[in-house]
């Protein structure tokens, strides 16, 4: 006899979702179109984490008010991380005006210029039809790799996204280059200088080889004063989340989750859903408390 499956109960402050993209990255939808998105997923709590800019955050501020969500401002930072792994730290509640932030935004944009001036370059020079002007037409904010896979994609020299990064534009396809990057400890003392706090994004993307490695790879963080890890996100399983929050209480740290939803250009990925998944609000409230600390020791005065 089949048992019918309960639904499980919403937890009481609801659901959540901390990683997500807009137009002022590489996401499909503006601002306020991705706050529309988490009323109609009915999320109380959202922050925006586009790529090196905060340039989103106050449109988004300004929905998330209409739609009576609760809303911090992110960003999502590369840092320097040995091949094949990606490391990205995400900075919770920063103060979009802050100095050091809009500084640091202007040296990434001119690294990402640079590099993608010298993948356009490189393409050319194979026999590419493609130029900058085609790519900055994609694009309203962070410019990309995913901008120059669209144009891949609208010229036909690939069939999907995925095939354009596979093939091209990825870490050991044909026309990667690299970009200038922070080190983890300056990205995490940028985000505690703008007021924020700092979380390691899908640590599976550092592509450790066995679960010490990566463990010790987040200590190594935390001692330069990382504040919290993503355990739960689209790409892990559930394995390793169990994995990270154990490691996460290990070494003091904040546990948080997101979806990294971009749109449609990664269309298995549902704002406020990591694959089966939900994330509950106490992760949220997690932040908004240790981002309250974080401002009340600044204005106090720490010694
Ligand atoms: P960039 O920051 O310009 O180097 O581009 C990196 C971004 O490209 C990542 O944050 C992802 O959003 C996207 N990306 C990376 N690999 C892939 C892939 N295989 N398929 C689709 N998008 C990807
Ligand atoms: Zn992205
Ligand atoms: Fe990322
Ligand atoms: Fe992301």
């Amino acid at each position: 006899m089949k048992t019918k499956r309960r639904p499980v109960p919403a937890p009481a402050g609801g659901f959540v979702d901390m990683h997500c993209h807009s137009t002022a990255s590489d996401g499909e939808l503006s601002p306020s179109l991705v706050v529309q998105r988490a009323a109609e997923a009915r999320l109380t709590g959202l922050i925006l984490t586009d790529h090196d800019t905060v340039a989103g955050c106050q449109e988004a501020a300004a929905a998330a008010v209409k739609h009576g969500i609760d809303f911090l401002p992110g960003v999502e930072l590369s840092c320097e991380y040995p091949r094949p792994g990606t490391m990205h730290l995400l900075g919770y509640g920063v103060d979009p005006n802050s100095p050091t932030l809009s500084r640091m935004n202007e040296q990434l944009q001119e690294g990402r210029t640079d590099r993608n001036a010298r993948i356009i370059e490189q393409m050319q020079v194979a026999g590419l039809n493609i130029t900058m002007a085609e790519v900055l037409a994609e694009a309203q904010g962070t410019v990309g790799r995913p901008h120059i896979a669209k144009v891949l994609l609208h010229k036909g020299y690939v069939g999907t996204i995925k095939e354009a990064f596979d093939r091209y534009l990825g870490q050991g396809g044909k026309f990667y280059q690299d970009k200038e990057r922070l080190t983890a400890t300056q990205a995490i003392g940028m985000v505690h200088d703008a007021g924020g706090v700092a979380v390691l994004a899908h640590p599976v993307q550092l592509r450790r080889e066995n679960l010490a490695q990566l463990a010790s790879v987040i200590k190594d963080l935390a001692d330069v004063g990382l504040d919290g890890v993503e355990i739960i996100h689209s790409d892990h399983r559930e394995s390793l989340i169990a994995e990270l929050q154990e490691m996460a209480a290990r070494y003091g740290l904040l546990c948080t989750g997101g979806s990294d939803f971009h749109g449609k250009s990664k269309s298995h990925i549902k704002l406020g859903w990591a694959g089966r998944r939900r994330i509950g609000r106490e992760y949220f409230d997690g932040v908004v408390r240790a981002v309250a600390r974080r401002r009340a020791v600044v204005e106090v005065g720490s010694p």
